[in-house]
């Protein structure tokens, strides 16, 4: 099959490798579309060092077409979502309802659950991340990481659910909750940073404030609907404006969707005593906070998320309803879709920011 195998940093070719054959407990998915995540292009610039060769992808979705010994619930022919999060249900995380945090998916291992690997080229093994790799024809997935989903709906729209749009909604909808009439600030707005816009706005959010540094970005999010407000940071003082617009209180809710120095800290200054801060971003290095205590004696949660803390198979299918009866607008933020051969040209648009949410077409569904 064609896969896209990463031998090194910034050494990504597109080629033939084996044909993967399912274990125990998984299934072979045919890849219709699959998300470009800021995760797999810090990948592929090294930025977080992983086994390689390795096939990265892990925003799959496509069709069943094989499935190994074991697998119950999943049939040949079913659509599917290949969710980054895939709990055990038997862990001391899965039964203390953190399905994210499963204690039994270990990451970036490159191997499936039992230690091997499925792909290889010439006898050589090739890793995958996050149970997938689906930057290629096709993936083999552990039964538990995948989402059925309907048939009619668009992959290369709804991927995003197996974790960009998941983890913005999410971060929203189930690690903060957002509650009807609330203020909300979300720095960075990015995919992700518009996908928290989206839960907030589901949510009855009435206020909600992105900041950002590039006005186009700014500009999207208020054409779109999605932001009542937008500041750039990197013009004005966006604490003093936020101050402004939510009665001199703060915020109720502040996400940190970008992830780098100093942009936790702006959440936290910009939200009221009493605030719920989520960090969803993540940036290529580690980014240390100076935390004043007195904004926790305040009562602030600052907390974080993975992957927006979902259930898959239960807020997927929810995420994809809202999407059908039109309340969710999937496809708002997906602007540049690429082919396999254009990958290094995907990371590359959203390592300058010139793209928001890209999609790899594999296959027409
Ligand atoms: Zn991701
Ligand atoms: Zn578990």
């Amino acid at each position: 099959m064609r896969a896209a195998v990463c031998y090194a940093p910034h050494d990504i070719r597109v080629e033939e490798i084996d044909d993967p054959t399912p274990g125990v407990g998984e299934v072979k998915v045919k890849i219709g579309a699959v998300g470009v995540c800021h995760t797999d292009m810090n990948y592929f610039l090294g930025a977080v060092p992983v086994p390689m060769p390795v096939v990265l992808g892990h925003e799959g979705a496509g069709v069943v077409v094989e499935v190994g010994p074991g697998v119950d619930a999943l049939s040949v022919g079913d659509h599917v979502i290949c969710s980054i999060i895939g709990p055990c249900e038997h862990c001391f995380q899965c039964l203390h309802d953190n399905p994210g945090l499963c204690e039994n998916a270990p990451f970036f291992t490159g191997k499936m659950l039992d230690g091997t690997t499925r792909l290889s080229k010439d006898g050589e093994p090739i890793y995958t991340l996050h149970y997938q790799g689906s930057y290629a024809e096709y993936a083999v997935v552990p039964e538990r990481f995948v989402v059925p989903i309907p048939s009619d709906v668009p992959l290369d729209v709804v991927c995003g659910l197996a974790c960009g749009a998941s983890t913005g909604l999410g971060a929203a909808l189930v690690r903060a909750d957002v509650q009807p009439g609330s203020s909300v600030v979300v720095v960075g707005a990015g995919g992700v940073g518009l996908s928290t816009m989206m839960g907030a706005q589901l949510a009855g959010a009435t206020t909600i404030v992105a900041v950002d540094v590039v006005a186009a970005k700014l500009t999207k999010a208020i054409e779109l609907g999605l932001a009542t407000h937008g500041i750039n940071s990197s013009t004005t003082d966006a604490v003093a404006a936020i101050l402004e617009l939510t009665d001199g209180r703060g915020a109720d809710y502040g996400f940190d969707a970008a992830g780098v120095t100093g942009t936790l800290d702006l959440v936290i200054a910009a939200t009221r005593a009493g605030a719920t801060c989520v960090v969803i971003g993540r940036s290529m290095e580690a980014v240390e906070v100076n935390l004043d205590t007195r904004a926790l004696l305040r009562e602030r949660i600052i907390t974080g998320t993975y992957g927006g803390s979902i259930h898959p198979r239960r807020h997927i299918p929810e995420f994809l309803e809202l999407y059908r009866q039109g309340r969710l607008d999937l496809g708002a933020i997906l602007d540049t879709r690429y082919k396999l051969d254009e990958i290094e040209q995907a990371f590359d648009d959203l390592h300058h920011g010139r793209v928001t949410r890209g999609v790899v077409i594999m296959a027409e569904s």
